[in-house]
């Protein structure tokens, strides 16, 4: 029954999109890497990863739905 602090409704300025034409989410940065990885198991995944403009994607793109980009709560 843990909380975290971070808000579920916080979507900061820059995201991280795989490069893939494919892809249509956006991830939370992982800061701990100095290249932009995304926050959850995707950075593990195939693929080139780049950092964007929210705003400019978020017609179009999903924001990802994992706890530790911007799922938050645990059903
Ligand atoms: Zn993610």
């Amino acid at each position: 029954m843990s909380k975290t602090a971070t808000s579920t409704r916080e979507v900061p300025e820059t995201t991280v999109r795989n490069r893939s034409q494919y892809a249509d989410t956006l991830h939370r940065i992982d800061s701990d890497h100095d290249e932009p990885f995304p926050a959850c198991w995707e950075q593990n995944r195939d693929g080139e990863f780049t950092d964007v403009p929210t705003v400019a994607y978020l017609p179009h793109y999903n924001l990802c739905g994992n706890p530790e980009c911007f799922g938050g709560e645990q059903a």
